[in-house]
């Protein structure tokens, strides 16, 4: 059988490919080898034309068979923008997965978004992908996006291939654009192509490798015409072939040893270098063309089957609990010939006009339509009726699914992030894909109390699809409150609220989300009793609320330490409840209780008047202790902003992280350019974008990514706690209390 053969050429797989298409007349595309695969993504600033070249590829791959401009004059809007707001708006919020065929490989594209504030979904796409097409605008460069996408994509060590797209724009010049991504983004970089002709002029491009031109004629580019080099362009095109060779060489030993030894390497043995060091992320080739006159594409696609890696290229994890409860990574292994255990990650739920989808990538095994898989999270199990490969507006059933595919499954409850297996005893999960802590929240509220029930519709699929995006009812100030990863990001789902759900909302001023946590440990003990008319409530609970290590500052701990039958065991939960109600809002700023630990340690109880309230009531009653008693400090978000200006403003912009409280954590640059990394408190970063502008005259970009929560500087405690007093008609009261200690001191 086919199945567990080793074969070492592509030639020889095809042919067994073939055979056994036609042994178990399985469809072709189910069975594909793994070089025959492809999952990439696409990953730009906003307004790069990504959506554009998704959909160019869509039509030459033969997906699509029209093609629109986003927000073009016939008002469709490029196929991968399926959503309304998108189509108004011309920018890809949410990333979907698209398959299609090209030159007999299966590609994957996953959309990715490109906004900082959607980043998770960026980080998502990332997670399952294998390699990446990096758009750049041959105008704009390298934006502040583009610094986003990059830091992610080291993140997610995915290799990437470069696209300079919009050749045809006015003041188009790849070649500053290939000065950005050595200088801003570090790459070790260097052309593939040359353009023929400028800007609105440009005719096609040369490939560097081949020695030939490429022309793409017909009303959509289809028809692809190679040619001579045209004469004018000889010397530049070997100027930069060598320019090519030596920045493989640099990082290729094979090549480097050629190169040293003066021996001319083959046009096979340039690309094979490529793909080597592309894989290695060491080197990023670098195409070039403009997604809406149609040029460039076709080429593009066959760097991304000549240098992107195949799933089987690839390392990837899961983690396996082992018997003293610590976490080991195992090798997952790709092959697909089925003999391994399933798993699967859940990346994406969409709930769209096919219904609930969930997103799939398979990372080991095989699935099959009727088989029945376990969300390893929930242990709860699924029996698969369909089995589906999506692309933006259409679907087609699979009977089976390997390693390496990415697929969609329909009406499965579960999370984005979730593992999948087949065998139920299999104790192994994915790693988790990273999920930052929301940092920015608002109120929001429907703008007519009849939308009520589409309110919580939407917010209830919202929060589902998009971990970072939560929502929790403030019932002190009767306020429901949206937190994100950003203004924009709930901006978008507001207006999602209308578009979608038909419930136009209203949002508040942003607000960060700030927390408060102990400062060392207190020792509470705290007696609830009311044994007076009626039902009586006793409860004691006795031990120690201390802050967790600052890596762990966003999560609360509870451990039960008691020993003897003074808490009876039923009464836990309760305690676990009081403690969880009161973490829900502090008493020193209003904000999220976070980096604490309970610990239990003994209590008391009566027969008859010991309740799971009573214990709610005492543990209540000790954390106000421990607020009236112990120190407490706020906690803010601090984020890890990246900014990269012309040398000469290197100054100033360290002058103004300063005075922002930042701390600056590196920088590194060329003659022309610097990027700097500082720390600095979201709090700090609004209006920011503008200050910037201003400074370096609209030349420098920043972005700027999550990194953790840190104890505030103590004015902006104060500032915070002062506000909290304000709103909550405390202030006077705070103050005079202040004034009356100092008499008394
Ligand atoms: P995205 O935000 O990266 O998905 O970018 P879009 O594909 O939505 O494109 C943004 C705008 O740039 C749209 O108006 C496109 O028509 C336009 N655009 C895309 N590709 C090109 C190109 O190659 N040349 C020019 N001149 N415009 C382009």
């Amino acid at each position: 059988m086919y199945f567990g053969l080793t074969f070492g050429r592509k030639v020889l797989l095809k042919k067994a490919d073939v055979w056994l298409r036609c042994m178990c007349s399985v469809s072709k595309n189910d069975i594909k080898p793994l070089e025959y695969i492809r999952n990439i993504g696409i990953s730009a600033h906003i307004d790069s034309g990504k959506t554009t070249l998704t959909e160019r590829i869509l039509y030459y791959t033969g997906k699509i068979s029209k093609m629109h401009e986003v927000k073009g004059k016939d008002n469709v809007g490029a196929t991968m923008d399926s959503m309304e707001l998108e189509r108004q708006r011309g920018i890809t919020i949410q990333s979907a997965a698209t398959y299609t065929i090209w030159k007999d490989h299966n590609i994957n594209i996953i959309d990715t978004p490109g906004h900082v504030d959607f980043t998770v979904e960026v980080e998502r796409a990332l997670r399952v992908l294998d390699g990446a097409v990096l758009v750049l605008c041959a105008v704009g460069g390298v934006q502040s996006q583009t610094l986003t996408v990059n830091r992610q994509m080291k993140r997610y060590n995915v290799p990437c291939l470069a696209f300079i797209n919009k050749l045809d724009r006015l003041g188009a010049n790849p070649f500053k654009v290939l000065d950005n991504m050595r200088s801003k983004l570090g790459h070790n970089a260097a052309f593939l192509q040359l353009p023929i002709g400028k800007e609105s002029n440009v005719k096609g491009i040369v490939d560097l490798i081949h020695r030939k031109a490429i022309y793409f004629n017909g009303d959509f580019g289809d028809i692809i015409e190679y040619g001579e080099i045209p004469e004018d362009m000889k010397n530049q095109v070997e100027e930069k072939r060598m320019e090519l060779i030596e920045h493989v060489s640099n990082v290729d030993e094979i090549l480097g040893e050629m190169f040293l030894e003066e021996k001319t390497p083959s046009e096979k043995e340039i690309k094979e270098a490529i793909r080597r060091t592309c894989i290695k992320k060491q080197f990023t080739p670098v195409l070039l063309g403009t997604a809406l006159k149609n040029k460039g594409v076709q080429p593009l696609l066959d760097a991304v089957l000549s240098y992107l890696p195949n799933p089987g290229e690839v390392e990837n994890y899961a983690l396996k609990e082992t018997d003293n409860g610590k976490t080991e990574k195992v090798l997952l292994n790709s092959s697909r010939n089925g003999s391994h255990p399933f798993i699967a990650l859940a990346f994406k739920l969409e709930a769209g006009r096919f219904g609930q989808l969930t997103y799939m990538r398979c990372y080991q095994g095989k699935l099959s339509k009727g088989d029945t898989i376990y969300n390893f999270r929930t242990s709860k199990k699924v029996r698969l009726s369909r089995l589906v490969r999506l692309h933006a507006d259409q679907m087609e059933d699979v009977d089976e699914i390997y390693a390496g595919d990415i697929f969609a499954l329909f009406g499965v409850d579960c999370a984005s992030g979730d593992t999948f297996i087949l065998d139920r005893r299999l104790n192994i999960s994915l790693e988790s894909i990273f999920v930052p802590d929301p940092v920015v929240s608002m109120s929001i509220n429907p703008v007519n109390t009849k939308d009520r029930d589409n309110f919580s519709k939407a917010i209830a699929r919202f929060t589902k699809e998009d971990p970072t995006f939560r929502f929790q009812y403030d019932s002190d100030n009767k306020e429901s409150i949206v937190s994100g990863m950003g203004e924009l990001h709930l901006e978008i789902y507001a207006q999602r609220m209308q578009k979608e759900y038909n419930c136009p909302v209203n949002l508040g001023k942003p607000k960060v989300a700030f927390r408060e946590t102990l400062v060392s440990p207190f020792e509470f003990d705290y007696f609830h009793k009311k044994q007076h008319g009626g039902q009586g409530q006793y409860a004691r609970v006795i031990g120690i609320l201390e802050p967790l290590p600052p890596n762990e500052n966003t999560n609360l701990d509870f451990v039960d330490e008691t020993s003897g039958p003074n808490v009876p065991k039923q009464f836990i939960p309760g305690i676990i409840k009081g403690f969880k109600m009161m973490a829900e809002k502090g008493l020193y700023s209003g904000h999220r209780i976070s980096g604490v630990r309970m610990r239990l340690l003994d209590g008391a109880h009566h027969i008859v008047d010991s309740s799971e309230l009573a214990f709610i009531l005492a543990t209540q009653g000790a954390i106000k202790q421990a607020y009236e008693e112990a120190a407490w400090q706020i906690l803010e978000p601090i984020m890890e902003v990246e900014v990269v200006v012309p040398t000469e403003f290197q100054g100033p912009v360290m002058g103004q992280f300063n005075k922002r409280s930042g701390i600056i954590s590196g920088s590194e640059g060329t003659a022309d350019w610097v990027t700097i990394y500082a720390e600095v408190p979201l709090n700090s970063m609004f209006g920011y974008a503008g200050e910037l502008r201003s400074l370096t005259q609209g030349k420098g970009e920043f972005s700027m990514d999550y990194v953790r929560y840190s104890p505030t500087t103590p004015e902006t405690q104060e500032k915070v706690v002062m506000n909290y007093l304000e709103s909550t008609g405390q202030l006077q009261a705070y103050l005079d209390a202040k004034k009356s200690s100092n008499k008394n001191l």
